[in-house]
């Protein structure tokens, strides 16, 4: 099921894109402001995001340019009232993907998505399969995960924890994200075995190296990146 954030503060706007959605198969979280979408990305990725360009406390444009900065990846599309080159113009500077003017008819905004999802899928079969990070490495295909050069041995799931990071460098990635895409579970937070084996992780490829890679963000949950 692909996941979309929706981005928009006129409630009426945002319920009747949510409910279309939601019966065309996606699942839908929306945020009515920029710091509620911010915190939202902060613990969560998402296939799609759609932003409205006029918000309360920001607007999409800018929004997406913070996004931008650390997600080059999640096809955006800005939704706008007005109907203005400079908007169409500034959002694709600022790395949306697509623009849609309000009012639209849902039947538009579904095609957009569905060509916005499709492109990102032909892009992920042809992306990487080698993911580097500081000095730590990981193959997709052979499974090799290497730091400075000398193999490392992972579990099953300390090996898809680790690519999971190793995707989402320097983001912070929550408990129930990481429960949901490694152990295709609901977090429950009686339980601390993610913290477990993000420990077990640690072991394996910080033992006997200067820097920390895997990073806790109190309250928040835990982040790959350079120890600087
Ligand atoms: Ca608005």
């Amino acid at each position: 099921m692909n996941s979309i954030c929706l981005v928009e503060d006129e409630q009426k706007v945002a319920a009747f894109i949510c409910k279309g959605l939601e019966e065309h198969g996606y699942k839908v979280t929306t945020a009515g402001t920029g710091s509620a979408a911010k915190n939202l990305l902060k613990g969560e990725a998402f296939d799609l995001l759609i932003l409205d360009v006029m918000l309360p406390d920001t607007n999409g444009i800018e929004l997406c340019r913070q996004v931008r900065l650390t997600d080059t990846d999640t096809p955006i599309l800005m939704l706008t009232a007005l109907d203005q080159i400079q908007n169409k113009v500034s959002g694709l500077k600022a790395g949306a993907d697509d623009y849609l003017v309000k009012p639209f008819h849902f039947s538009e905004l579904l095609a957009r998505i569905e060509a916005l999802l499709r492109r990102k899928t032909a892009n992920a079969k042809t992306e990487e399969h080698v993911f580097t990070f500081e000095d730590l490495k990981l193959d997709t295909w052979s499974n090799i995960v290497e730091r400075a050069g000398v193999p490392i041995t992972l579990t099953a799931k300390e090996y898809t924890l680790l690519e999971l990071f190793m995707r989402h460098p320097n983001k912070i990635l929550s408990r129930e994200y990481i429960a949901e895409q490694v152990w295709k579970i609901d977090f429950d937070t009686g339980t601390n075995f993610i913290d477990v084996y993000i420990n077990y992780l640690r072991k394996k490829i910080e033992k006997g190296f200067k820097n920390k890679l895997i990073h806790t963000v109190i309250g928040m949950g835990y982040i790959l990146r350079a120890n600087k």
